[in-house]
């Protein structure tokens, strides 16, 4: 199946959670009648309480058999490299903007970020149905903030949608027809490009995210960036050439819609989770026997934890 792995940058409050829920149902991800039990990026206890995005998170959708792996970017201030990491994995962002508020500083923080990675945005000028919404102001400032980041052309040159999360529609602009959200997977599929990775290529696979679950213990986040992935492969987790664990991927779990499911095998330029490392932490590589030296890492300082 084909890839697509995006990252989704927001303000906290505009919209995020309520636009991942609703590309969900459109995509067909959850079935008729099945209940959301909870909001697709907001399922963490700690979160909720204080009402923000402390984790990253990742959902998939499958839009015209290409799996839309959707990561969370983090909506705090950003420690040890973790916008960078996340970022890392993913071949283009969506910055979701409220149509009323307009860019704020956390989502500029982050933007410059991927703006510098050479990320192409795409960007979904949200909650356009508000009463005092001025959706043509905020899509030229978030036009001047790319280009007081040092945009090039092709990243200037973005696709927007105006949009409103929580009515469940978009429009290419504000006197177009509305439609459903699906064109935002079309935006995907037509503007960010498939992970390049070389799936013949000893497995490799730098870790992203780290949290530890009560039956599998650590479970390591990240995208595959060559060979496949197998369940009880023995891998080792370089540090540099340092080799910090001999192990074995006890279990991969791929990602599909809210939930994370057991898989056999994942291949190059998949987002997975798996399990059975017991010392490899963030930006370690994760790789078969046969590699010497891990992928280039971001530094981190401290690393993301988070007890599940
Ligand atoms: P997040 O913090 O970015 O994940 O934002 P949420 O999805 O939790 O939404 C924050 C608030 O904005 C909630 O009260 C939502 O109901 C509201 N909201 C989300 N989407 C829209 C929208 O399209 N229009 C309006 N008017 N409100 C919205």
């Amino acid at each position: 199946m084909d890839i697509r792995n995006i990252a989704i940058i927001a303000h906290v409050d505009h919209g995020k959670t309520t636009l991942v829920d609703v590309l969900l149902r459109q995509s067909g991800t959850f079935r008729v009648n099945q209940q959301v039990a909870e909001r697709a990026m907001d399922s963490n206890d700690l979160e909720r309480e204080r009402g923000i995005t402390i984790l990253a998170k990742c959902t998939a959708v499958v839009w015209k058999d290409t799996r839309i792996n959707i990561v969370d970017t983090p909506g705090h201030a950003d420690f040890g490299g973790e916008v960078e990491r996340i970022l890392s994995m993913v071949d283009g962002v969506v910055v979701l903007v409220d149509a009323a508020e307009g860019p704020m500083p956390q989502t500029k923080f982050v933007v410059a970020k991927a703006l510098k990675q050479g990320l192409r945005p795409i960007v979904v000028i949200n909650k356009v149905d508000r009463s005092d919404a001025e959706p043509q102001r905020v899509h030229n400032d978030v036009f001047d903030m790319f280009a007081a980041l040092g945009a090039d052309d092709d990243q200037l040159d973005f696709p927007t949608l105006f949009a409103s999360g929580r009515g469940g529609w978009a429009a290419t602009s504000m006197d177009a027809e509305r439609v459903d959200m699906t064109p935002l997977f079309d935006l995907v599929l037509e503007h960010v490009k498939a992970p390049v990775v070389d799936v013949d290529a000893p497995f490799t696979m730098l870790t992203t995210l780290l949290e530890y679950d009560s039956y599998l213990g650590r479970v390591l986040t990240g995208r595959i960036t060559s060979g496949t992935a197998r369940v009880n492969m023995p891998v080792k987790a370089l540090r540099g050439n340092v080799v910090v664990e001999d192990g074995r991927l006890s279990k991969l779990l791929a990602f599909r819609g809210l939930e994370r499911v057991p898989v056999q095998e994942a291949q190059a330029g998949d987002i997975i989770a798996v399990a059975g490392m017991t010392d490899a932490t963030v930006a370690d590589t994760l790789a078969d026997q046969s590699v010497t030296v891990g992928l280039d890492a971001i530094p981190v300082d401290p690393p993301t934890i988070a007890v599940t």
